[in-house]
């Protein structure tokens, strides 16, 4: 068999352009202007090259994008300070706060200082606590993004066997809890788990969220199951005709043999990756709605 592939790029053009929509109506109708506020404390490059990106392409769905650069020797105080104002401006629908933070920051506390209707990162507390009870919440951008392949990929999820390796709070557990709401019957798989071949075998879905590259064989996979790889690892491809070291991307699935065996599979670059910033923009246009009192947008929102 050979799978499927999952355009995620194609189908995050699709979400923005609904956001998008979504966007010029609350502007025509309400005259209200979504607005996102990205917090970035230090110069880690990565993050930089994050934010960037995000205030591009939320500015192009039409919605406002408010960057608020600190130094990466910021107090505590001043952090919660810049988000306490975030949270009383009423043109901020949305708030994130770029991670990792410096080591002298407490995340947990910076996180769970923002207001949960504007934790467009659903990494609050409370939105943690709604999503593992059912209950509407705002919900983390990169499992929203697999969610959403997956029922646009069946349709129904109900009955479905999900295997998810990795329990990081970021991507390990609220894909599970989500995959669970869905009526699947999840497994979580982690870095102790026994026999992982065996546990991964009996999945219908695999989303492999490890962080190591290539770790999950074809022949770890049930034939026909589909593969969601949330993995970005860079490693090693030779060297470029000038001698310099060149590198690649690769997910946590090995994709020609996983790809051999599957019914579908994302790709990595062009899977899960472009979904996250789609639904970002998705979970920024929803928070504004239900701010406003206002229906959300369909097929955006778990
Ligand atoms: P993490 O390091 O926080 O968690 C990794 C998890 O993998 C842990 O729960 C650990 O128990 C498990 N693990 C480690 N070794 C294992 C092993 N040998 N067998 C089974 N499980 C093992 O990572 P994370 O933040 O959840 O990210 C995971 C991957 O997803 C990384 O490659 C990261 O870059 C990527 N990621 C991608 C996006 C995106 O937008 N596509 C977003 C977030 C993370």
């Amino acid at each position: 068999m050979t799978a499927t592939v999952i355009d995620g790029k194609a189908f995050a053009a699709k979400v923005r352009g609904q956001v998008a929509d979504h966007v010029a109506r609350l502007k025509e109708e309400h005259g209200i202007t979504p607005g996102l506020a990205v917090v970035l404390v230090g110069e880690d490059p990565a993050s930089q090259v994050y934010v960037r990106s995000k205030g591009k392409m939320t500015v192009e769905v039409g919605m406002n994008s408010f960057e608020h650069k600190m130094d990466a020797d910021t107090s505590e105080e001043a952090l919660l300070k810049v988000i306490q104002d975030l949270n009383n401006d009423p043109s901020v629908h949305g708030i994130l706060v770029q991670l990792p933070l410096p080591d002298h920051l407490d995340s947990d506390l910076v996180i769970n200082s923002i207001d949960p209707a504007k934790d467009v990162d659903g990494f609050h507390i409370s939105n943690v606590g709604l999503l593992g009870t059912g209950q509407k919440s705002m919900v983390p951008c990169t499992p929203l993004g697999c969610l959403m392949m997956l029922r646009d990929h069946h349709g129904s999820l109900s009955g479905m066997n999900a295997v998810v390796i990795g329990r990081s709070n970021i991507v390990g557990k609220p894909m599970a809890q989500l995959l669970l709401n869905d009526s699947c019957t999840v497994t979580i798989a982690h870095s102790r788990t026994k026999d992982l071949p065996g546990v991964v075998k009996q999945a219908d879905i695999v989303v492999a969220a490890v962080g190591r590259p290539e770790m999950v064989p074809g022949d770890w996979i049930k034939p026909g199951a589909t593969v969601i790889d949330v993995g970005i690892n860079r490693i090693d491809a030779g060297l470029k005709e000038d001698g310099s070291p060149k590198t690649r991307l690769v997910g946590d699935a090995h994709y020609d043999s996983c790809a051999a065996v599957a019914g579908a599979i994302t790709p990595v670059p062009g899977g899960v990756g472009p979904m996250t910033i789609a639904c970002l923009l998705a979970n920024t246009v929803t928070a504004c709605s239900r701010a406003n009192g206002l229906k959300e947008p369909e097929g955006l929102t778990a």
